[in-house]
């Protein structure tokens, strides 16, 4: 019997993964990527020796990549090591104080005291009540494929005892009263594209995501995971297709028949998989001529709300910089937080002040520098393309502002070390990585755009179309995405199952 022919539409971590699994079968897969490179948001740059993580950073669940090298009966650990970051993270407040943890409970104490005593009850109780959004929202929900609203109703009663209702915010306030380790322990969402303020208090488990499997960072940069999961999925017979933009997923009679290239090529196919942003899927790959097509308009076009961009610096440094308090993963929050997380999701509006993260790689890996040198890069979180800002005309002076904070704080004399820079914004995230509004994160993970209510992993409206990646279930981050693909092989298994 001829071999079932699946084409994937993008190499993000989802994709990636979508493939390497359903190579393992006696499938013909295909995997088409727009760029010359693969890796989507983590894609890497160089400029001379110097390597940059382009997009992620921060490795959790690092089992969820051995799982993908098993199916090949390979070891992940012989392929790509992972180096553990210790501690997690460095977390700044506007007036230079200092928080950092890592999962050893008397270590976070004693951080903790330091800003107030009473808290570290609050954070062992903050423990507790989060273990049971760990267990239900990410070893179980995250890999269920809510496809029926049965399912989500099912859940609803549990999620209300969870508080799932409340905010991430809200939800550690009521443990913890010190303002600033408010901060340290709810800005987790940001990693995902979603308000501390407003996306559901399940997130709370990404911190225990953290502590149940540790921090890490693949030696040589994301770069290195990427080539190396594109190796595997070559090696397991995988077909890789490099500068081949897609068009068109044509369908005939409400079912995928394969896809129109932008050459004008059409490659046919029995499923569809796409990893390209979820509202670009719809609203720009499909046909514009159906009831279907109107239905996805007005549901991404209307009524649905979308994560923030970013804008991130990418600075090869002719110094390394050692004494400061910077460590591996570094957050310095400016001097505001809610109003400016108002700011950038609600008014799209460009504050004066900012938060930012700082990324110095070199501290776990040198090999990320020649010797003596440095990368750092500076990421900002900023709104998306609603803001209608000129991204050209206010990128100076926010370079400027950002250059200067981390020369008066952490780095003095930084911009005379600065030998290549590179900078990317919310134009890079619509017209290069293709995302809808330019977001960093596609649609925002609050409750009612989460489970059933997010964009399901296998369209409603087109048969033999599956979706994966940041948009869809379970949601943006690498495990997410990592969970998504997950999702994507079983229910692609299972209808061909049904159709044998
Ligand atoms: C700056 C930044 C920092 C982040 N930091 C972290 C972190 O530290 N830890 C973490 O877990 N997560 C982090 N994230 C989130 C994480 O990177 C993403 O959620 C994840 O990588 C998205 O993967 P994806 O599978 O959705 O695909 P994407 O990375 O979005 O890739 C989609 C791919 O599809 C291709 N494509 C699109 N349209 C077409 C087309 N028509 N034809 C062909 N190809 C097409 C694109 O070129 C791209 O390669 C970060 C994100 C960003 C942007």
């Amino acid at each position: 019997m001829k071999k079932k022919v699946v084409a994937v539409i993008g190499s993000g971590f989802g994709g990636l993964a979508t493939a390497i699994r359903l190579a393992s079968h006696d499938l013909e897969v295909h995997l088409f990527e727009k760029h010359p490179d693969p890796g989507g948001r983590a894609r890497t740059f160089h400029m001379d020796e110097f390597r940059f993580d382009g997009g992620p950073t921060v490795l959790t669940a690092p089992w969820m990549f051995d799982e993908l090298f098993e199916l090949a009966n390979q070891e992940r650990s012989k392929n790509i090591t992972f180096l553990p970051v210790d501690p997690f993270y460095h977390i700044f407040d506007w007036n230079g104080r200092n928080f950092v943890y890592n999962a050893d409970i008397p270590f976070v104490m004693e951080q903790i005291r330091k800003f107030r005593a009473s808290d570290t009850d609050g954070y062992l109780n903050l423990l507790k009540a989060a273990e049971p959004m760990f267990e239900k929202g990410f070893l179980q929900l995250g890999q269920e494929p809510f496809l029926k609203l049965n399912t989500m109703l099912s859940i609803a009663p549990n999620l209300l005892r969870l508080r799932a209702h409340e905010s991430v915010y809200r939800f550690v306030s009521r443990h913890i009263e010190d303002n600033f380790l408010r901060m340290c322990f709810s800005f987790h969402p940001l990693f995902i594209g979603g308000n501390p303020l407003r996306v559901s208090s399940i997130y709370t488990m990404i911190h225990l995501i953290e502590r149940a499997w540790g921090v890490w960072y693949p030696k040589g940069g994301m770069g290195q995971l990427i080539n190396a999961l594109v190796q595997l999925f070559q090696q397991m017979g995988g077909n890789i297709h490099f500068q081949t933009e897609i068009q068109r997923i044509t369908t005939q009679h409400g079912r995928v028949t394969g896809l129109l290239l932008k050459n004008g090529e059409k490659f046919s196919a029995d499923y569809v998989v796409s990893n390209a942003d979820v509202p670009t899927t719809y609203l720009s790959l499909l046909e514009d001529r159906d009831r279907a097509w109107r239905h996805h308009r007005l549901r991404y076009e209307r009524f649905s709300r979308y994560s923030m961009s970013l804008v991130v610096w990418y600075f090869a440094l002719n110094k390394k910089f050692t004494n400061n308090p910077l460590g591996h993963h570094n957050i310095v929050f400016g001097p505001r937080f809610g109003g400016l997380i108002h700011d950038i999701f609600v008014s799209h509006r460009l504050a004066e002040d900012f938060s930012m993260y700082i990324h110095l790689p070199t501290r776990t890996d040198p090999s990320m520098a020649p010797e003596a040198h440095e990368t750092m890069y500076v990421l900002v979180p900023v709104p998306n393309q609603l803001s209608n800002i000129d991204w050209y005309e206010a990128l100076p002076r926010l370079e400027e502002r950002v250059t200067q904070v981390i020369d008066q704080h952490f780095m003095p004399g930084l911009k005379r070390h600065i030998v290549k820079r590179r900078v990317i914004d919310p134009n890079y995230f619509e017209h290069e990585l293709n995302t809808y509004l330019g977001t960093g994160f596609s649609l925002e993970p609050h409750l009612t755009q989460s489970a059933w209510f997010r964009p399901h992993n296998a369209s409603e409206t087109v048969k033999g179309l599956y979706l994966v990646g940041a948009g869809t279930h379970p949601g943006a981050g690498i495990p997410g995405v990592l969970l998504s693909a997950k999702i994507v092989h079983k229910l692609i298994l299972d209808d061909i199952e049904q159709s044998n």
